[in-house]
């Protein structure tokens, strides 16, 4: 497949700084608000914000299948309502405009001054109204790192997970922006076996290293979407925290699984980076043995090579990378994962959220949790302070990153930063 705005050649004329996350090849897109302005549709090249809206009103969106109600908004489900063409043409017309040498735009002092923003000015919100979220469990040294510190190493992994993408339906309510603070959480715990159990805040708060992905408008109830035709289902994706209270955890999930240990916050990257910037990184996924059903078969390459860190960032203090990873290390891959989630006829709207699961890649340094970089807490990690880390504590922040990288260009994500404050 050939995208027009993936070409590598590309260059802007609006100034994109050295190892931005953001050349005219990423043209992502999320939900602004300037000072004295609505929220908006926006997307960005370097640090330059591109105001949809202003773009659409002055005419330059013309011919597309778009209406002002699309970027006049403070989602992006109403855009996302155009389907993979919609957005696709919207990508390509905003990299045209936007292209070294083309001048429509770029000699219109007047517009450019109207349309472009600089990021500084403006603040990022939550870029999809979230309907539904689904998390999955789909790296499998990550699977196999949890199997072996609560079960055993010779049976990691349960019986189904070669078998079944597995997953549950999360909390869409708690999906919250980049940057926004976020309290301990409370709960029940059961600390020592012969006690009855305990009420306060979390004592093992931990993050999760994941990707999400947002679909568009999906089937209706009933139908399924196939590996085949799952990439036209897929909008885009974001970096994910998928906070987790590991001692609530363990005394609540048997046996229906997650729920308050998980629903109390995970925190996404404010740039919805669509599946066609990032089809240059695809590469292939790892051989599926056993083999897999037939519904989960897929051709192709489907995983996609995206580097990841994580940075655990204590107050007053440097910030200390724990994590290196990658999304190319998922198991089962976005269609097999959708087509699972869809194979009894389950309906996907517009703005569904779905997550990777924990990205742990396959050794030290690799793992995408504080539970299993300090091995449920035996290796504390020493930080640039003095202090050291099991798990995460008040005012720590806790900073993801990612973006791929190929023939000269980089498409990123920025990063997903929160600021977790002591406990209500
Ligand atoms: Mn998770």
């Amino acid at each position: 497949m050939s995208i027009a705005a993936n070409n590598p050649a590309l260059s802007s004329w609006v100034e994109v700084p050295e190892n931005s996350d953001f050349p005219i090849q990423n043209i992502p897109f999320g939900i602004v608000k300037a000072e004295g302005h609505s929220p908006r549709v926006a997307s960005r090249i370097g640090d330059s914000i591109i105001d949809l809206k202003s773009l659409f009103v002055l005419g330059y969106l013309e011919n597309l299948q778009f209406r002002l109600e699309d970027f006049d908004t403070d989602s992006l489900n109403a855009m996302m309502r155009s389907g993979k063409q919609g957005t696709r043409s919207l990508r390509n017309r905003i990299s045209k405009l936007f292209e070294a040498g083309q001048e429509d735009l770029q000699k219109n002092e007047h517009h450019v001054n109207q349309v472009l923003i600089p990021v500084g000015q403006v603040e990022m919100l939550m870029p999809v109204k979230v309907g539904d979220y689904t998390d999955f469990y789909s790296s499998e040294q990550h699977a196999y790192n949890v199997g072996c510190m609560f079960r055993d190493p010779n049976n990691a992994l349960l019986p189904n997970w070669k078998h079944i993408p597995v997953g549950y339906h999360g909390r869409a309510s708690s999906i919250v922006i980049s940057g926004t603070p976020m309290h301990r959480p409370k709960g029940q715990q059961k600390p020592n076996d012969e006690e009855p159990p305990v009420f306060g805040p979390c004592k093992l708060l931990d993050f999760e290293l994941e990707m999400g992905f947002v679909t568009y408008q999906g089937k209706p109830l009933g139908d399924s979407i196939s590996t085949e035709e799952a990439d036209d289902y897929i909008f885009g994706m974001c970096l994910f925290n998928d906070w987790s209270a590991r001692d609530i955890q363990k005394w609540e999930y048997v046996p229906l699984g997650p729920f308050l240990a998980k629903n109390f916050a995970s925190h996404v990257s404010p740039w919805i980076v669509t599946l066609d910037a990032l089809e240059p990184f695809r590469v292939p996924g790892p051989v599926q043995d056993p083999k897999v059903l037939p519904y989960l078969e897929y051709t192709g390459d489907k995983h996609i090579d995206i580097n990841l860190e994580v940075a655990i960032q204590p107050e007053n203090s440097e910030e200390k990378v724990v994590c290196h990873s990658n999304y190319k290390h998922m198991y089962w891959n976005m269609n097999q994962q959708l087509a699972h989630h869809s194979v009894n006829g389950c309906n996907i709207n517009a703005g569904d959220m779905m997550a990777s699961g924990t990205i742990s890649g396959g050794e030290e340094g690799m793992y995408g949790s504080m539970l299993e970089i300090s091995w449920k807490g035996t290796k504390p990690v020493p930080m640039p302070d003095g202090s050291e880390r099991k798990f995460i504590l008040d005012n720590d922040t806790v900073i993801m990153r990612g973006y791929g990288e190929k023939n000269g260009v980089r498409v990123g994500f920025g990063e997903v930063s929160a600021k977790v404050l002591p406990a209500k």
